[in-house]
């Protein structure tokens, strides 16, 4: 099943959150954002712009990927948001 998956063909995470609305606060690894998984007053959600893990301190939400991420966001199967991001098809 995951082999149709290719890693390689992801947004870059930085971006990639970017577009999806997230204001990236801070610099560095780890970054700030409002959390999209709760209502969120404060930024809870750390996200790590190098591969796209993230985790909400306040609601718990987290993944290691922006894959996790996009299926989580918008209730999709791996293979959905594989697609949806573009990483998914025969070589
Ligand atoms: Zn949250």
């Amino acid at each position: 099943m995951k082999n149709n998956f290719h890693r390689d063909r992801l947004p870059n995470p930085l971006g990639y959150f970017e577009k999806s609305g997230l204001t990236l606060i801070g610099k560095g690894e780890w970054r700030s954002a409002i959390c999209p998984f709760h209502k969120d007053t404060e930024p809870s959600l750390r996200v790590r712009v190098e591969n796209g893990a993230f985790r909400c301190l306040a609601c718990g939400e987290k993944g290691g990927d922006i894959v996790a991420f996009h299926q989580k966001r918008f209730g999709m199967t791996f293979k959905d948001a594989c697609i949806a991001l573009g990483a998914w098809g025969q070589l």
